[in-house]
């Protein structure tokens, strides 16, 4: 089994501020050395979790529920141990390292990063066209007719495809293998064997997972014929009924306000 350095668990620890993180999904007040808020665990009307920054610690004294950052956030986003000093170790720039990776593991892991690193690339190139592209023009006018600004545009990572076959292909074939865009979802191989781009002549809609990585894309279709929303197929990590659109910018608002709204379409969200 791979196992993360110890040294390098250490080091997440050490730079992750658990209160930073708490306030993420949880409202705190500070009170003494000590901060409060309501326990993100169990339902209290009065706060009776808490967070001990020079210990790096939480404890809830209504379930008992404690410890430090990596448990709080296998408690709350419900991972195993190793996800969440991986979560951890991304944010707080650590790059960890394994020991007893056995050949196929260590695949796999290389193929998780490289879909995830297409998914990031392909995210910038839908963006940058929608923004400065003269096939972006459009685009551009379909969501101002919509009302989504600039400003919302950027904020959201809004791109667009245009309608050409290897728009993805053409950039991004020098970094990645035309297999991992296919397993990405990016690319499509047609009925003769050949390699396409998936998304063509649409306005794209990033899909992010809980840790704000791009993991796949809705996309719109503006000009051309196909089905109206098109998103990414299942992929290893697009997982359809794992995803909500944008939850990972709402989560800490929905932690500290205990509201949620839930809209039907990617720019209802927006
Ligand atoms: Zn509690």
């Amino acid at each position: 089994m791979a196992r993360i350095r110890q040294e390098d668990v250490e080091a997440v620890r050490e730079r992750t501020d658990i209160v930073t993180l708490v306030q993420q999904y949880v409202g705190l007040k500070k009170s003494g050395a000590r901060w409060s808020g309501l326990c993100p665990f169990h339902t209290e009307k009065t706060p009776s979790f808490s967070v001990d920054p020079a210990k790096g610690l939480f404890y809830c004294f209504g379930c008992g529920k404690g410890g430090n950052a990596f448990h709080f956030v296998q408690e709350i986003e419900g991972l195993t141990f190793p996800e969440a000093v991986e979560r951890l170790a991304s944010r707080a720039g650590v790059t960890l390292r394994y020991e007893n990776v056995a050949p196929g593991e260590r695949r796999a892991m290389g193929k998780r990063q490289a879909l995830y690193r297409a998914n990031t690339r392909a995210a910038e190139l839908f963006h940058q066209m929608l923004l400065h592209g003269r096939e972006g023009a459009d685009a551009r006018n379909y969501l101002g007719s919509r009302g989504i600004s600039k400003e919302a545009a950027e904020e959201f990572g809004i791109g667009y495809a245009p309608r050409y076959p290897d728009f993805l292909l053409r950039r991004m074939t020098r970094d990645f293998s035309a297999e991992i865009l296919v397993e990405a979802g990016l690319a499509t191989k047609d009925g003769r064997g050949e390699v396409r781009d998936s998304f063509r002549g649409r306005v794209i809609f990033p899909v992010h997972d809980l840790s704000g990585r791009v993991v796949g894309f809705g996309a719109r279709l503006l000009e051309g014929d196909g089905p109206k929303y098109l998103n990414t197929r299942e992929t290893e990590i697009y997982r359809k009924g794992q995803l909500l659109y944008n939850l990972h910018r709402a989560k800490a608002d929905i932690g500290r306000t205990a509201t949620a709204y839930v809209v039907e379409g990617y720019t209802d969200v927006i």
